[in-house]
């Protein structure tokens, strides 16, 4: 589960161009979820095939923020 909240972490805050794959759904282990930073950017993911979702928040400044600059604001 760390290593999968790590992944999902790596694969929604790297805007650099070179996202790593989406991680593999935990729960069906059977489709890639869908990651990304929610307003509050806190970062939300979900499963497209068994609708598993969860959203991790304070993942800032952790080993698995690569980050390099600010969000872009919208
Ligand atoms: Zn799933």
């Amino acid at each position: 589960m760390a290593q999968f909240h790590a992944d999902v972490v790596a694969h929604a805050s790297n805007l650099t161009g070179q996202t790593p794959a989406a991680p593999r759904c935990f729960k069906c282990k059977k489709s890639g979820v869908d990651a990304g930073l929610a307003a509050d950017a806190a970062i939300a993911w979900a499963c497209p095939r068994c609708r598993t979702e969860g959203r991790i928040s304070n993942w800032q400044g952790t080993l698995w923020d690569l980050r390099d600059r600010p969000l872009p604001r919208s």
